[in-house]
């Protein structure tokens, strides 16, 4: 009796993990299908679905990997498990606490085009740059509307106080078709979806050594330039455990409110 009691709370236990799995994991997926509405239209156990009909894997099969591992062959669940903190949090990021640098390439690859093919420098477009301050073009992609984005995030922060909106230009760059040092997947600079802002106020992890990551994270950037780029959509790199403090991405479906706060969990493949 005692042990069929015993079994009846552990199944009910495990029904509820893999609910409320299940209920992270749909969180995660709507939150990226509301963030690119022209070009996904949804997902099912399996795949997420695009406008054009593709379907892509959500999972790989593999659910533990070294972080290392995740970081260069990341799944579509994967790029979606760590949560941002949006919003001045003072938090110091945990080890590993990377929130968008895990990238599936498929998926930005379709998305932005696949720069070693010469399929992104079509699509960009010429932006002033903080036109009452310094006033040059920088190139941006079209897609998505990352272009108006970053259009309304230059004119914000040309309203800012001159000591503030100074940390914002010349800008360290925009497109470039290149890997990141450390993972060797494609930077996002590579799709035209990013920006370094002035890089001689700056931090990046590797320049103080990896041992400044246990230190706790290194930042000169004022909260404010953060706050107007990830109203508009853009992440910061100052919230990486590996922080790149000049760095700001387009990643929206990381900045959706109703998305899960804490780390997604999904559910095992044999449940899909
Ligand atoms: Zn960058």
């Amino acid at each position: 009796m005692c042990a069929r009691l015993l079994l009846s709370l552990i199944w009910l236990a495990l029904a509820g993990l893999w609910g409320s799995t299940a209920a992270g994991e749909r969180a995660a997926l709507d939150a990226l299908v509301r963030a690119y509405p022209d070009q996904l239209v949804g997902y099912d156990s399996v795949d997420l679905i695009w406008r054009d009909g593709t379907r892509m894997q959500l999972s790989d099969g593999r659910p533990v990997k070294s972080f290392a591992e995740t970081l260069r062959h990341g799944s579509l669940l994967d790029q979606l498990r760590l949560p941002y903190p949006a919003g001045a949090t003072g938090a110091v990021p945990g080890p590993d606490d990377d929130p968008g640098r895990i990238r599936n390439r498929a998926f930005f690859d379709k998305m932005y085009g696949d720069c070693w093919k010469g399929e992104v420098s079509l699509r960009l477009v010429p932006v002033v740059w903080l036109p009452r301050s310094w006033g040059r073009s920088i190139r941006i992609t079209s897609v998505n509307g990352v272009a108006e984005h970053i259009a309304a995030v230059s004119e914000e922060l040309d309203a800012l106080p001159d000591a503030v909106k100074r940390y914002a230009y010349p800008p360290a760059g925009t497109y470039n078709c290149r890997t990141v040092a450390d993972t060797g997947g494609p930077s996002m600079h590579s799709w035209g979806v990013a920006i370094d802002i002035n890089a001689a106020r700056a931090d990046y992890w590797l320049w103080h050594g990896s041992g400044v990551i246990d230190a706790g994270l290194v930042n000169r950037i004022p909260p404010e330039i953060v706050a107007v780029f990830e109203r508009h959509g853009f992440i910061w790199g100052g919230k990486w455990s590996h922080y790149d403090t000049m760095h700001f991405e387009y990643r929206p479906e990381l900045l959706d409110g109703d998305r899960p706060r804490e780390s997604v969990s999904f559910q095992p493949a044999a449940q899909r």
